[in-house]
């Protein structure tokens, strides 16, 4: 077992490799590694009996040399400070790599939602958006979904907004339920990101998609889109895991069916048996080409870089592969599709959706998802030509494109006063 990975070490790891390839200024340098601003929350929720608890949060802003600061709230009982702000500065990566005018940020609150009820769900949401209120905002920093968060949390984030400004605000979050002025295909473009750049991906590493065994790591919202278009892609699924543990066969998984009928239950979707029954962390090792880990971070480490059977990997989680562990996929020819590249997806259409809800006009979903293929393909043949000038990995040349973008923004902005 490696010790605990502390992920904002690895994200300033990552910055510190892109930085040297750009010989950024040591000052410039020492502004990228530190959050613009963290923010520590107490706040106490009236439990459905009666009983008050008291609740630990964050909202992070890394950097807004581009534009408002934009990142999900994650609800999680392990989320802690540097966690929030690795994925806060991840975020101001990814916006810069996908080219949309925003900087990054993150919020948490530590919690286990599967042991509060709606009610309790919902005060909670309210009391910790009031208690993070001189933060966000339509034009400061927009909050969105992610892990334990959905349309329905995204719902009474507005809400709240709202009601301390007077009047409906819609473009202070996204992620929310369509009538409410989110975006049609915002659900699922995290994960259709994902399978777009994988595409990419196997064309240029030559994969004939149709012949590909694919294994996802997660039946989250992003795991489940992901595995149901990898399936409408050609490629067959051999594995997927959910919370509670994975499910392997050579042979092909039904994802539709697995979603339509396993996801949710108490047992997951090991209740399904026509397959072979794995963990969470053996299902990384099974045999496959191409990989999907769409979990949690620092899943590929030290201790099992070196047991991967993919030729590709594509990050739909945040954080899931640690900087050592890089070394050696890199050593194997391991083809990663770095998350700031392949998870853009949900924020850039996160942006489609500010964007919609600041002018009130809406689109239809076929343009969204058109709009979002093109950003994702062009952001990869970026990456990818970066890759070949470089001659480096996806992820180093994914910073490169993504720190030389807000470092030069910092630059023509200069330092106030
Ligand atoms: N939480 C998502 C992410 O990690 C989406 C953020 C957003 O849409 O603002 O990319």
């Amino acid at each position: 077992m490696s010790q605990h990975i502390n992920v904002l070490d690895m994200a300033r790891e990552q910055l510190a490799v892109a930085a040297n390839f750009l010989d950024l200024d040591k000052g410039l340098h020492s502004v990228l590694s530190q959050p613009i601003r963290q923010l520590i929350v107490h706040f106490p929720v009236v439990l459905d009996n009666g009983e008050v608890q008291v609740f630990e949060g964050y909202r992070v802003q890394h950097n807004a040399s581009r534009g408002p600061t934009k990142g999900g709230i994650r609800y999680h009982p392990e989320v802690d400070l540097d966690e929030t702000s690795a994925l806060a500065m991840w975020m101001t990566w990814k916006c810069a790599v996908a080219n949309i005018p925003y900087g990054g940020a993150k919020g948490s609150v530590k919690v286990d939602t599967k042991k509060l009820s709606k009610r309790e769900l919902e005060k909670l949401t309210r009391r910790y958006v009031t208690e993070i209120s001189s933060m966000i905002g339509e034009r400061s920093d927009i909050p969105a979904p992610d892990i334990g968060t959905n349309a329905q949390v995204m719902a009474w984030v507005m809400d709240t907004v709202s009601m301390q400004k007077g009047y409906t605000v819609p473009g202070c979050v996204t992620g929310k339920p369509i009538e409410l002025g989110g975006s049609e295909g915002r659900t699922e473009a995290t994960g259709r990101g994902v399978v777009v750049t994988m595409e990419e991906a196997a064309k240029v590493r030559n994969l004939d998609l149709s012949k590909s065994k694919v294994i996802v790591q997660g039946f989250g919202n992003v795991g489940s889109t992901a595995a149901k278009l990898v399936e409408e892609s050609g490629a067959t699924v051999v594995g997927i895991s959910d919370a509670i543990g994975g499910i392997y066969n050579e042979n092909g998984l039904p994802v539709h069916d697995l979603f339509n009928r396993y996801s949710g239950r108490d047992g997951g979707i090991r209740e399904y048996k026509d397959a072979q029954p794995v963990s969470n962390a053996e299902i990384l090792e099974m045999p496959c080409d191409i990989l999907i880990p769409a979990a949690v971070a620092t899943q590929i480490t030290v201790d099992n870089a070196d047991k991967i059977k993919a030729k590709l990997i594509v990050e739909g989680a945040n954080g899931p592969t640690t900087p050592e562990a890089d070394h050696i996929l890199s050593d194997k020819g391991v083809f990663v599709v770095p998350d700031i590249l392949a998870n853009a997806g949900g924020v850039v259409v996160s942006y489609f959706e500010w964007v919609q809800d600041l002018q009130n006009f809406f689109w239809e979903e076929n343009e969204v998802n058109a709009k979002l293929t093109r950003i994702m393909r062009a952001s990869f043949s970026e990456v990818e030509r970066g890759m070949r000038a470089h001659k480096t990995d996806m992820r180093t040349a994914a910073l490169i494109i993504g720190v030389k973008r807000v470092a030069e923004a910092t630059i023509r902005r200069g330092i106030f006063p």
